[in-house]
């Protein structure tokens, strides 16, 4: 469904009555949730927060201890941000502080290192690449040498992140930024993607007690492409270098992509050994049943009107 329609639909939850009346309706209220956001301004992002009240953000990890513990979590939800783009995560970190609210950022270790996300390499493709057609390259795995035109070309880019190995995937990524560089000239396609926040950044913002750092995994590759090793690798090195940085515990992991399709079995039982809980983009909120290591949010974005928030929140 266009967003714009569904803006439009979710125009009575302007009335605070209606999102209260929704919510205990459905019998939602008693269940507490995680909010996940990407990149978004600062004005939307309070505006989405504002629009839950009564409802407030409380640190992730008390409001897992009170579910863990049995205690009420009515009117508690908390906050996460994905992926560690520098403007996302310092305009946001302003209004978290002026507001008091605690706040938990999920970081792609290797992104922070310099390497570039795999959806940020794809957004590159598709505002570069001519509108021609493209052979794939033959990889490792795979002997297809199938000709897309761009639009298709970067349809299949999208699936493959959610489920292929990392690999593979860079092989096909990085054929595609050579192509960029040898037929179109670029040569600083960094500076064509988001900034990713320095670890100076991260020491600094760590310091005060709202922020949390948790892991993303190093690569930001779909779990369920990874073998036992590799998953372990993931998760635990990433976790070793964010505690490096901030000298504080790591013991949440949120899945990269955080589809089901993109999280195996396996990688649930790895995260168990790791960390305290884990987190995806299966929406829904905490109940009675909730995994701690396959934990639903809620994800919100830009262009989600606060009657939008408010709605998705009451039906989640
Ligand atoms: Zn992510």
């Amino acid at each position: 469904m266009q967003n714009k329609f569904k803006n439009y639909l979710s125009f009575p939850f302007n009335s605070s009555l209606v999102f209260k009346a929704t919510e205990s309706l459905l019998n939602k209220s008693p269940g507490g949730y995680i909010l996940s956001f990407h990149d978004l301004s600062p004005e939307v992002f309070s505006s989405h927060v504002e629009s839950l009240k009564p409802s407030i953000p409380v640190p992730l990890n008390e409001l897992i201890s009170r579910y863990k513990l049995g205690k009420s979590i009515k009117n508690c939800f908390a906050i996460t941000f994905d992926d560690g783009v520098k403007s996302t995560i310092k305009n946001n970190w302003e209004i978290c502080m002026k507001n008091n609210w605690p706040v938990t950022f999920y970081l792609p270790t290797n992104y922070i290192n310099g390497d570039n996300l795999p959806f940020q390499k794809i957004e590159l493709f598709e505002s570069l690449l001519k509108n021609e057609n493209y052979k794939l390259p033959k990889t490792s795995n795979s002997v297809t040498e199938r000709i897309l035109n761009k639009k298709k070309l970067i349809n299949y880019l999208n699936e493959i992140i959610y489920v292929k190995n990392n690999q593979e995937v860079e092989e096909i990524l990085n054929y595609f930024l050579k192509i960029l560089q040898t037929s179109y000239g670029l040569k600083n396609n960094k500076d064509l993607m988001p900034k990713a926040i320095t670890w100076e950044e991260i020491k600094q913002i760590s310091k005060n007690e709202l922020a949390s750092f948790q892991s993303h995994s190093l690569s930001h590759a779909a779990c369920s492409g990874l073998s036992k090793q590799e998953l372990e690798n993931e998760m635990l090195k990433s976790k070793r270098i964010i505690e490096n940085c901030t000298g504080k515990n790591v013991n949440s992991f949120c899945y990269p992509y955080g589809a089901p399709k993109s999280i195996s079995k396996l990688s649930v039982e790895i995260a168990s050994k790791y960390f305290d809980y884990a987190t995806t983009l299966i929406k829904g909120r905490l109940n009675k049943n909730s995994n701690l290591h396959y934990l639903p949010r809620i994800d919100l974005y830009q262009d989600h009107k606060a009657s939008f928030a408010r709605m998705k929140v009451a039906l989640s």
